[in-house]
């Protein structure tokens, strides 16, 4: 049969949840990936942007090469509405993609701003930009003169990443002042106590200030405003956490509000709309997972085979989320594997981090070809380069590295 009289399958979004998904797919139907942006970000590792151990090239990947190794057809245009009446998926530049399935995956965004200056005055922390932003500006400030001040906004996996990198460079610069400041109690909250007190043990030889039970009133050239009435410097400001579901979501009716998720059922199907598929970290309700890149990898995988059960009319299967710790690193100084409410602490699950970082990219950008096979290269270069290389000539990091601690 032509190709053109096979189904056509719509996926909106290419990060992790919408490659996954265009990878499991067999280049027999037509499958069209439409994302705003040309290049995959790895948004796991962005945070070692700050430090510099990853170069923005390490972490991106362009998608017209991969859904090209796939077998698929990719489009570079933004999503302005998904229309379920007539079936289709329409763009900013005016275009109509008509579907028989398609899969959401458009991921998350950042939460509306509600405190005042926080566009002008502070660096988000969910993009490639935004990290080498960051990393660029410590560099401008560490080669300047006088103290600096460096306010990381938000204690959870993205602040504390954070702070482990600006950490990994500028550690011994006397000139360096960081606060973390984090309207919860303590830092990761949702993990054991001693997650917490473990990385302020950690941080004590250096000169951070930790501040939680704050809120942030407001943001203005060079200082933090917080609610109890306290001004603090900060010639460089980091906005860490939150996530809101893609505006496009309540823009198009599928949601009521903004905080709302995308409804999934257990097929990962919505719940009222059999020929949509909901992937990756839009996915709300039903399973309720965490958003992360591993299980927006397995759900993919897992709608494109529903799919294709859907599109021979057999019933689609539930998705059984794979239970799978988290690895979160602390600069140099240290990592953890947080699983459920357990918490493991030690060196060597940074190294884990990077291996997980090379697999799955690698998995993904598969060195089938002379670009990928370069693009490879210069991630193994870099690991062994600015990852492996420092840890087996530091002492102190080798004497480190076998010590496990269960917190
Ligand atoms: C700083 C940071 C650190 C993280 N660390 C980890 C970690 O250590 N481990 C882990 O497992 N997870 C981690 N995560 C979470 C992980 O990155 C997400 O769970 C994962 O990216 C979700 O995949 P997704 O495909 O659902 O969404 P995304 O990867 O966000 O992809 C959504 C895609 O949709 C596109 N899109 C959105 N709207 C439109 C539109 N209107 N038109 C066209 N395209 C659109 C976007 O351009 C994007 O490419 C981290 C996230 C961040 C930000």
């Amino acid at each position: 049969m032509a190709r053109r009289n096979q189904h056509q399958i719509v996926i909106a979004g290419g990060g992790f949840a919408g490659l996954a998904a265009a990878r499991a797919l067999p280049a027999k139907f037509q499958v069209t990936l439409i994302d705003r942006t040309t290049h995959f970000e790895f948004l796991p590792n962005i945070h070692e942007l700050v430090s510099g151990v990853k170069t923005p090239a390490a972490l991106r990947v362009p998608r017209r090469e991969l859904l090209r190794r796939f077998g698929h057809r990719f489009i570079q245009d933004r999503i302005a509405r998904i229309d379920r009446q007539t079936a289709s998926v329409i763009t900013a530049a005016g275009h109509h993609y008509p579907y028989d399935a398609l899969i959401v995956a458009l991921g998350a965004e950042d939460p509306p701003a509600r405190v005042p200056g926080l566009g002008r005055h502070a660096i988000g922390f969910k993009s490639i930009d935004e990290c080498a932003a960051i990393g660029a500006r410590l560099r401008e400030l560490a080669a300047g003169e006088g103290s600096f001040n460096v306010v990381i906004v938000g204690g959870g996996f993205e602040g504390v990443e954070a702070l482990g990198e600006v950490l990994r460079v500028h550690r011994r610069n006397p000139r360096l002042a960081v606060t973390l400041l984090d309207s919860a109690e303590r830092l990761m909250p949702g993990y054991p106590p001693a997650v917490d007190a473990r990385l302020r043990a950690l941080c004590k030889p250096y000169p951070v200030t930790f501040a939680n039970g704050v809120r942030v009133k407001r943001l203005k050239a060079g200082a933090v405003e917080l609610a109890d009435g306290r001004r603090l410097a900060a010639d460089l400001t980091v906005w860490t956490g939150g996530l809101s579901p893609p505006a496009l979501l309540t823009e198009t009716r599928l949601t009521p509000d903004a905080q709302t998720w995308l409804p999934t059922a257990a097929t990962l199907q919505h719940p009222r709309d059999s020929a949509m598929f909901v992937v990756g970290d839009v996915a709300g309700s039903v399973p309720n997972l965490a958003k992360q890149a591993y299980h927006a990898l397995d759900m993919g995988a897992f709608a494109a085979t529903n799919i294709q059960r859907f599109l021979a009319n057999r019933p689609p299967r539930p998705f059984h989320p794979a239970d799978k710790p988290s690895l979160v690193s602390f600069g140099d100084l240290s990592g953890f594997l947080l699983w459920e409410k357990r918490a493991v602490e030690g060196v060597a699950f940074t190294l884990m981090k990077e291996a997980v970082f090379q697999m799955t990219l690698g998995g993904l950008d598969r060195p089938v070809r002379p670009q990928a096979l370069w693009r490879l290269g210069g991630r193994l270069g870099g690991t062994i380069g600015r990852v492996a290389w420092p840890t087996i000539t530091s002492l102190d990091t080798i004497r480190r590295l076998p010590g496990v601690r269960f917190l």
